[in-house]
């Protein structure tokens, strides 16, 4: 395990790097995937920030907001798609609130991070897992690497 206990500020971004943000975050502490249809569907993983751990620092004329509702906006870079943050205010959760996309933090080390796995499908939210996360991707490419997969 390599997460470093602890709140560090992460810079993060989409993938043009149009919208790009930093965020004050402990890994340690857990991020959380989900069953709802949200978020199964789009592969989310997240971890959640008060407002005043988030910072937007470039992109807020980039951003479009599709399928928003008050309590979860889904703002999207018009350019290149990504959904590198959400933000909403769900006063069970203790009101205003920021979800950093985990995969659109730049340069971090995710190796050993708490992966909730949460029941959003029937919303009870309830905590159905909590795996540490493995990358598979490091030592990919690296020298004498074989493909072991191939279209
Ligand atoms: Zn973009």
């Amino acid at each position: 395990m390599t997460t470093t206990q602890g709140t560090t500020t992460y810079r993060g971004s989409c993938r043009c790097g149009a919208i790009r943000f930093e965020a004050d975050l402990d890994l340690s502490r857990g991020t959380s995937q989900c069953n709802c249809s949200y978020c199964s569907k789009s592969g989310w993983w997240g971890i959640l920030a008060r407002p005043d751990d988030f910072r937007l620092l470039a992109g807020a004329d980039e951003i479009v907001r599709l399928g928003s509702s008050p309590a979860a906006e889904r703002p999207r870079c018009r350019i290149c798609g990504i959904e590198a943050f959400g933000h909403g205010d769900v006063p069970e959760i203790g009101g205003e609130y920021y979800a950093i996309n985990v995969r659109c933090l730049d340069g971090v080390d995710l190796e050993g991070v708490p992966v909730k796995y949460l029941d959003g499908k029937h919303d009870t939210w309830a905590e159905l897992a909590v795996v540490l996360y493995t990358d598979p991707f490091v030592g990919a490419g690296a020298p004498g690497a074989k493909p072991a997969w191939k279209p």
